[in-house]
């Protein structure tokens, strides 16, 4: 009998209760509305710079930048000229690089390891890391991070990846330079990862291989996918597992023209079926070591991992709004981290 009851119930309520929900869930995110969005935003990127770089990463030359490649080489020999360019301090095990291989393998994770992926070998993969000492060099680490691997030639298709994630590269490259002549209290480290589409791999090294243990790390701030304008939604995701980020995310809409959305980071018993990001990008890894994250990055759209996301398709004036929201996110979250370790 109590199996019977228990199987009624899983089988009859059970799915109502995930869909009411996700239906809860969508309610909730359709409702956030600022009371205005700014009509003046800050400008101190450039965003004809950040489009020039990003339509660099994105051409056809690059064919996809797939992890281990030519493309992908070619672009990690342009990152290295732009951080040196920059004045970024190399941070890596070979300058700026930081090289590893990985062998085939079954990836385990969640709670239970329910969750298991094939991950492929990859061989001539390599993050590109760069420093800046900030104002109070004994401070730890806020690590910047933007993949630039992408899915690379598909059946005679080039993807593109101009939006995932030229985009949230030529950010990171435009906040280094702003970042070089206005110094933050903290260290920077603007890390170019690899291997992303290939299960985080990028990032998982970086762990891996002892190139950083989570004691240095302050927080890590993760951009992928920012130049697309779906209903000039941002998503931040990362306030469900630290809520202390919601009085700054207040700070940075208010002088911002894009919706700032807290979403996607909710597990199945508060938001149903609602998908959970917490995991989709190489901030998963961070989050996985300990290390407070926040993640931006718009919805996934008609183009997303198709040959179609290119260059020419990046909203541009909604990019250059969404880059001057993350940075800024960087200044406040400097000041308070800053002001907490004071
Ligand atoms: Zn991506």
């Amino acid at each position: 009998m109590l199996a019977v009851v228990a199987a009624v119930s899983y089988y009859g309520l059970y799915p109502a209760w995930q869909a009411w929900l996700t239906e809860r869930e969508a309610a909730r995110i359709e409702a956030i509305t600022p009371q205005q969005l700014a009509e003046t935003i800050p400008n101190r990127l450039d965003a004809q710079r950040m489009m020039d770089d990003l339509s660099w990463m994105a051409h056809p030359d690059r064919e996809g930048r797939e992890s281990g490649q030519a493309g992908a080489l070619a672009t990690r020999h342009w990152l290295i000229e732009q951080y040196q360019s920059i004045g970024l301090q190399p941070a890596g095990q070979q300058g700026y690089l930081q090289e590893y291989e990985v062998k085939e393998h079954i990836q385990f994770s969640g709670l239970f390891r329910q969750r298991q992926r094939q991950i492929e070998a990859i061989t001539n993969a390599a993050n590109v890391l760069g420093r800046l000492p900030g104002q109070q060099p004994d401070l730890p680490y806020l690590v910047v991070t933007a993949h630039y691997d992408h899915l690379g030639i598909r059946n005679g298709d080039i993807f593109h990846g101009a939006d995932d994630n030229a985009s949230g590269v030529a950010t990171m490259l435009e906040l280094a330079r702003y970042f070089q002549h206005n110094p933050t209290q903290h260290p920077l480290l603007f890390i170019a990862l690899d291997s992303e589409e290939k299960g985080l791999q990028g990032a998982v090294a970086l762990f891996q291989h002892q190139m950083l243990t989570a004691e240095q790390l302050a927080f890590n701030i993760n951009v992928d996918m920012l130049s697309r304008d779906t209903g000039r939604k941002l998503f931040a995701v990362g306030t469900y597992q630290h809520p202390w980020l919601h009085p700054l995310l207040d700070q940075v809409q208010a002088q911002s023209s894009v919706r700032l959305i807290r979403a996607h980071d909710r597990p199945w018993w508060r938001a149903g079926r609602t998908e959970n990001w917490t995991q989709s990008s190489d901030h998963g890894v961070f989050h996985r070591h300990g290390v407070p994250f926040v993640y931006f990055g718009v919805a996934d759209h008609a183009d997303y991992h198709s040959p179609r996301d290119t260059a020419e398709r990046v909203d541009t004036g909604f990019y250059h709004a969404v880059s001057e929201a993350v940075l800024s996110f960087i200044l406040l979250l400097d000041q308070q981290l800053a002001a907490d370790a004071g």
